[in-house]
């Protein structure tokens, strides 16, 4: 279990790394992890953050992020696996994504064509919905269910550390939660934002 908290920690902290704010509204993160190797704790290949706003796309969310990134890091050549296409789509079966809230929909479905061997999600999609965000209500679980003329098969691991992913997506639309840490919020906005260096 310490393993599962320690790559959902590392989803969460994506979020600082890859956005211009450790508290973005839309703070999906995700890592992907290959835990077939030696290295006990995984071996982390990509992460990726919901890059809406970033790029103007709307289908990048932080899961079709990660895979884009984890592609572009797989068929590198001079990277570190150098892999040809084919065998980048056939190592994901040896990998497994981390995000800290549950995949929509479309997300879910590209988690199955890909064929992970793992999704393990933190805060649910029920929980994102009672929070006022909008969301397309098919669970993880049924677009799992739905897909199991696929080739592949992925284990399903729901509500993993949601502790402490859930802080990331609870002040959005409710302005009396506090901020994620780092962050404060903005009186002109109501939205939160990091804290400045000078502000520490
Ligand atoms: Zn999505």
């Amino acid at each position: 279990m310490s393993t599962r908290a320690h790559w959902m920690r590392r989803a969460n902290e994506a979020l600082g790394e890859l956005s211009t704010s450790p508290c973005p509204f839309s703070a999906f993160g995700t890592a992907v992890v290959n835990h077939t190797g030696t290295n006990g704790l995984g071996d982390l290949i990509c992460l990726g953050v919901n890059e809406n706003r970033q790029t103007g796309n709307p289908a990048l969310h932080g899961e079709i992020a990660a895979i884009q990134n984890c592609t572009d890091i797989l068929t590198d050549p001079q990277g570190r696996f150098r892999l040809t296409p084919l065998k980048a789509l056939n190592a994901f079966a040896d990998l497994t994504l981390y995000t800290n809230a549950e995949s929509c929909p479309m997300c879910a479905s590209a988690i199955r064509w890909a064929g992970f061997k793992e999704y393990v999600y933190g805060t649910s999609i029920d929980t994102l919905v009672r929070n006022g965000w909008g969301q397309i209500r098919i669970s993880s679980h049924e677009v799992f269910q739905a897909s199991s003329d696929l080739s592949s098969s992925t284990r399903l691991i729901g509500g993993v550390l949601a502790s402490e992913t859930n802080p990331f997506f609870l002040w959005q639309f409710n302005s009396s939660y506090p901020c994620p840490g780092g962050c404060s919020r903005s009186e002109a906005t109501g939205r939160c934002r990091a804290i400045k260096r000078d502000e520490l």
